[in-house]
């Protein structure tokens, strides 16, 4: 089973992390330099109004008090402008910083007020806030320049009631025009205000979905995988538990059957010591042979068993056609065997395969089918036949021998099961079995007493692969 990169999904968490962090960072600075902004416009709005009230009262009372107030308060806007028009020639510098000052603005704004207005300055509705603004700074400059003509008509003297009236008319003109621009400032810092709230928020949601989403994930593969590896503890335990039994069974036989032609074989010799009859000797002389003849196999079975344990699987060319004639050759010994009839129809020669296991397969499938041949039938038979199809190669070796009764044909292929304690140690074809499975191909059997026996060996054929 395939699982996503772990990794993966932590850096997107942390990925996504840093830019919820540096998002909500720049927000907020954006929207505190907002707030300081339209708290300036209430101090450029308020400077601008009292100014135009000093104004007025100046013109009517001449008092030169108002007129130094009247400058006073119209400096705030006029620090203002200063500051619109350097930052937008010069970028940051100290005299749009001293303008904003002169702007009533709070020392600790400074910052902000500046960063926005370099950075933003064409984003579309700082852009339009900075027109409405540079509209207002042009008001500021011709109330600026009625109160210069008022001042300079105060002082020569000159200053008729008609005039009066003509700048009383035109102060409150630019007066209800700058309140207009003002408002709109406001508005239009307003409304981008709350856009970027909006988009604030969904970015956010956004994210933390994704963080939420990531973490989920992350979560399941991780106890995904815990269960898929507890299960493999399992099957693992399970395997352990069953190695172990085998190896206590194998202890346990090995050890009796090891035994067993020993003690024959001695109680044999003494027999025979105790003999004079040289026809009672041979009789014994070929039954120690068969007891040796026994244990020699037991003994080879065993270096099978364990050689199909250990040696590593090694895919070579082999021949099919060597292997059975090798085998053959080394079975003749066993009785009847020179009596058996063989035929060979090999279809499949040249394979690839591992030899060591095959020559275990083929040597105790013959041996079996010699072993439990039919020494009453007329004929004895045994036929080879090797075959491809659809991918597989087939090796099949059938007998006409003694056949296998039907309630032992689940239990042939375990360890030490035997029918005849006297023919075989029962390893042979739980050895076969595990050789089978070791070079993934398969193993079936079809049997009728008294009529035979057919062992079917199916395994890959990797040069067709
Ligand atoms: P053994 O050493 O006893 O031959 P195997 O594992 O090779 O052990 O075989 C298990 C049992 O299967 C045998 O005891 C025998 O009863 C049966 N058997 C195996 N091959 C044949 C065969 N070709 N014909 C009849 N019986 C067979």
């Amino acid at each position: 089973m395939r699982f996503p990169n772990v990794f993966v999904l932590l850096l997107i968490v942390f990925i996504t992390c840093a830019l919820l962090i540096c998002i909500n960072f720049f927000t907020i600075k954006i929207l505190s330099a907002n707030r300081a902004y339209v708290n300036g416009e209430s101090h450029y709005s308020k400077g601008q109004k009292d100014a135009a009230r000093h104004l007025i009262t100046y013109l009517y009372t001449k008092d030169k008090k108002q007129w130094k107030l009247y400058l006073e308060e119209l400096s705030v806007p006029q620090g203002d402008g200063l500051a619109r028009k350097t930052l937008l020639k010069a970028g940051d510098n100290q005299i749009a910083r001293q303008g904003f000052l002169n702007g009533r603005n709070h020392r600790d704004d400074l910052d902000d007020l500046v960063w926005l207005f370099v950075h933003f300055k064409e984003v579309p509705f700082l852009a339009k806030a900075i027109h409405e603004w540079e509209q207002g700074d042009k008001l500021i400059f011709e109330l600026f320049v009625i109160g210069t003509e008022i001042d300079a008509k105060i002082k020569h003297s000159t200053l008729t009631p008609g005039q009066q009236r003509k700048f009383l008319e035109q102060i409150s003109i630019i007066s209800d025009r700058l309140t207009v621009n003002e408002r709109n400032f406001s508005n239009t810092l307003g409304a981008g205000t709350r856009k970027i709230k909006d988009l604030l928020i969904i970015v956010n949601i956004l994210f933390i979905l994704i963080i939420v989403c990531s973490i989920c994930l992350y979560y399941s593969i991780m106890v995904k995988r815990l269960l898929v590896s507890k299960k493999e503890i399992e099957v693992k335990n399970e395997n352990l538990i069953l190695v172990n039994h085998e190896l206590d069974c194998f202890v346990y036989s090995a050890s009796h059957d090891l035994r067993s032609p020993i003690t024959s074989l001695k109680g044999l010799i003494k027999i025979t010591q105790l003999e004079d009859s040289v026809v009672q000797i041979k009789d014994y002389l070929c039954l120690m042979e068969q007891s040796l003849a026994k244990q020699d196999q037991f003994i080879s079975d065993i270096i099978d068993y364990s050689k199909n344990k250990r040696a590593l699987i090694i895919m070579e060319p082999v021949s099919l056609r060597q292997l059975f004639e090798e085998a053959i050759s080394q079975l003749m010994h066993i009785e009847n065997a020179s009596r058996i009839k063989f035929t060979k129809e090999l279809l499949v020669d040249q394979i690839h395969s591992d030899s060591l296991r095959l020559k275990i397969i083929i040597s105790n499938l013959l041996s079996n089918a010699i072993k439990y041949a039919d020494a009453n039938k007329q004929e004895m038979l045994i036929s080879i036949k090797t075959s491809v199809n659809d991918g597989f190669n087939k090796i099949e070796v059938t007998d006409n021998g003694i056949g296998i009764k039907e309630e032992h044909k689940d239990t042939i292929f375990d360890m030490y099961f035997g029918t005849n304690k006297n023919k075989g140690s029962g390893l042979g074809l739980y050895i076969v079995k595990e050789a089978v499975e070791n070079i993934k191909g398969n193993i079936s059997v079809s049997s009728q007493t008294e009529i035979g026996s057919k062992f079917v060996v199916t395994i890959p054929n990797y040069y067709a692969t």
